[in-house]
């Protein structure tokens, strides 16, 4: 535990509960896992990266019992009433090519209505959309390029809004 709080430079993550059809079937094992590092989280005052997919809002309600955690909440894909509900837990919302790559007018409502200052953007490389579509570090700028025009800021903007928030996110002061 003590090695855990004294690297300050430590996350834990990607964490979290899948209850996709390929992963669900280990749902109680994955609940199990996840209190757990939840709780390692919480006392080693570390980032987690939350991977939250068809949970039933379960992870939610569990980090909303730890006040005091902080992280990010990967490959959002929700609603903007479910991401306003981590960003008022302080949790910032991971924006990828999944949300970016199929603009829906929920999708355009979440992208507007989300408080800037929670937000960063992430490719998940190597992963891509589809399994055989690979990603490297590289296409976060072209995210960033598709951001940007959403936003009608420049990508410079944008660029300053994540890097902010990634060295708020790791406690630095910007
Ligand atoms: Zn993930």
């Amino acid at each position: 535990m003590s090695w855990l709080s004294d690297n300050t430079s430590l996350a834990l993550g990607e964490i979290g509960l899948d209850g996709s059809p390929a992963r669900r079937g280990n749902l109680l094992l994955q609940w199990d896992a996840f209190v757990r590092q939840v709780a390692l989280a919480h006392e080693g005052d570390r980032v987690m990266s939350l991977h939250l997919v068809n949970d039933d809002e379960r992870g939610y309600q569990w980090i909303r019992q730890h006040r005091n955690s902080r992280g990010i909440v990967h490959g959002f894909t929700g609603s903007l009433k479910q991401a306003l509900g981590w960003q008022a837990l302080g949790f910032y919302i991971g924006i990828g090519e999944r949300l970016l790559s199929n603009m829906t007018d929920k999708r355009q409502q979440l992208l507007n209505g989300l408080d800037k200052s929670l937000v960063l953007l992430e490719t998940d490389a190597p992963y891509g959309i589809s399994l055989d579509e690979m990603r490297t570090p590289d296409s976060v700028v072209t995210l960033g390029q598709q951001l940007a025009l959403f936003w009608n800021v420049s990508v410079l903007d944008v660029e300053m809004i994540c890097q902010n928030n990634w060295l708020r996110l790791w406690g630095k002061n910007v």
